[in-house]
């Protein structure tokens, strides 16, 4: 198949041709068409399998039949680097054609956003926080809104952005076309796209995982051994090219990066905390080399383009199976052979029970001399016998809420729950609490 039969402008082509796309992706051979038929859509799909052109190709064939310099194409993405990646691509796809997109997202002034808005848009790929922000402001008007793309939908919602997103909707006209995508689709998701879709065409896509490619191991340990254990297996067992680690906290991901810079890795960690001009470093170094080692966090790292890594560590398995299998795929990309480290501890074991049981087989343990699982110490303490009535609601409540200041935030510091299996969330990430991201 050919991206000649969608019968694109001449400078769309010539920009795919730039691009250094020759065929069409599956999704793309399925959406475009349905997309340019000014279909709503409901797409399973994950970052990787080409989604982006998939909807950003007709849109740009759309907006260029029509009047410029107002927004006419809202992408509402979860974190600053995929607005970004997203913001890139269209720039690239649309080269040449005189529509004009941006990037909104929290974290950056916001001049330079207000002033783009003056000058006219006809894209706008926005987080929730900060488009919600700039609404209530009246700093802009979507009221010439023709389609609107809810990207990474299940993400949105893990970060705490559905409340956002229904505000946002109010400000849009009814009559338009909406192209939801998700990498999952749970109740709550299916929700959305109920209130928001019209007769969508429905798109699934299977994200393509050469599992086959990938070697997977898993590390018996506890869990104050895990960093000594990373160094252990970064320095017995180097790779041919660049090692993604996941911590489950920003914390841990700051600290394991500088316990690698110490140990004399060219080493960046990827996550939350960090201004978007770190953040963008560490993927640009991670990409070009300049660093080897990545340590991220899932909500960091999610729908940034990352690919071609040799080695996935998982440093803190995540909470959910599917998660795993989104995480390993980072690696074993293009026919290249990759491996996937994972660090199992004591109330880790229900989860790989999990992962194991989605993949159908288990999982090679390697057992290495003086690194062993810690049962004892990985219990959560126990309660005092014999307290008084008085005292054990007090400490319960403790328990629940450290100092009435524990955090609900995905990457917050908190340590990883003992119940895998209760957590509620698509991708484990924790509480659907607003992230500051955007
Ligand atoms: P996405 O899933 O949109 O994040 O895209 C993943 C990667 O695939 C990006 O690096 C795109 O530039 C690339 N890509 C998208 N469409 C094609 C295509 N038709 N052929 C080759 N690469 C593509």
């Amino acid at each position: 198949m050919s991206f000649k039969q969608f019968q694109f402008i001449a400078q769309i082509n010539t920009n795919i041709n730039n691009c250094g796309y020759e065929h069409p992706t599956p999704i793309q051979e399925k959406a475009i068409p349905e997309i340019m038929r000014g279909r709503d859509i409901l797409g399973l799909a994950q970052t990787g399998t080409g989604k982006t052109a998939a909807f950003a190709l007709p849109i740009i064939q759309q907006l260029l039949k029509t009047s410029r310099g107002n927004i006419r194409a809202l992408i509402l993405a979860p974190t600053r680097e995929l607005a970004e990646q997203i913001n890139t691509s269209f720039k690239e796809l649309a080269a040449d054609t005189g529509l004009q997109s941006i990037a909104v997202y929290g974290g950056v002034g916001k001049n330079p956003q207000l002033e783009a808005f003056k000058r006219g848009v006809d894209i706008l790929v926005a987080c929730p926080g900060r488009l919600l922000d700039h609404l209530n402001n009246h700093d802009l008007q979507l009221n010439t809104i023709e389609t609107l793309v809810l990207d990474e939908a299940d993400q949105m919602f893990d970060m705490g952005f559905f409340p956002d997103i229904r505000r946002i909707l109010k400000h849009l006209p009814k009559k338009r076309q909406t192209l939801l995508f998700s990498a999952t689709m749970p109740a709550d998701i299916r929700k959305l796209a109920e209130e928001t879709l019209t007769n969508p065409g429905e798109i699934r896509i299977k994200m393509e995982q050469p599992l086959d490619l990938i070697t997977q191991a898993l590390y018996p340990v506890s869990k104050r051994q895990k960093s000594a254990l990373l160094l252990h297996i970064l320095k017995e067992n180097p790779t041919d090219g660049s090692t993604l680690i996941f911590t489950r906290t920003k914390y841990g991901a700051k600290n394991l990066a500088k316990k690698l810079i110490k140990a004399g890795f060219s080493a960046s960690a990827l996550q939350g905390n960090m201004s978007q001009n770190q953040r963008q470093n560490a993927i640009n170094g991670f990409r070009d080399g300049k660093y080897t080692v990545l340590v991220a966090t899932d909500i960091a790292a999610r729908g940034i383009d990352i690919s071609r890594v040799a080695q996935v560590v998982n440093f803190d398995l995540p909470s959910t199976a599917e998660a795993y299998t989104h995480r390993i795929g980072r690696t074993g990309r293009a026919q290249r052979s990759g491996h996937a480290v994972s660090f199992m501890c004591y109330d880790d074991q229900a989860m790989v029970k999990a992962i194991e049981r989605l993949q159908g087989e288990s999982i090679k343990r390697i057992s290495i001399d003086g690194f062993a699982m810690e049962e004892a110490n990985e219990q959560p303490p126990k309660q005092k016998k014999f307290q008084s009535n008085a005292r054990r609601k007090s400490s319960k409540k403790s328990t629940s809420q450290p100092s009435g200041r524990r955090k609900k935030n995905p990457e917050s510091n908190t340590s990883k729950s003992p119940h895998p299996k209760r957590s509620s969330n698509i991708f484990g990430l924790g509480q659907k609490t607003k992230k500051s991201s955007s």
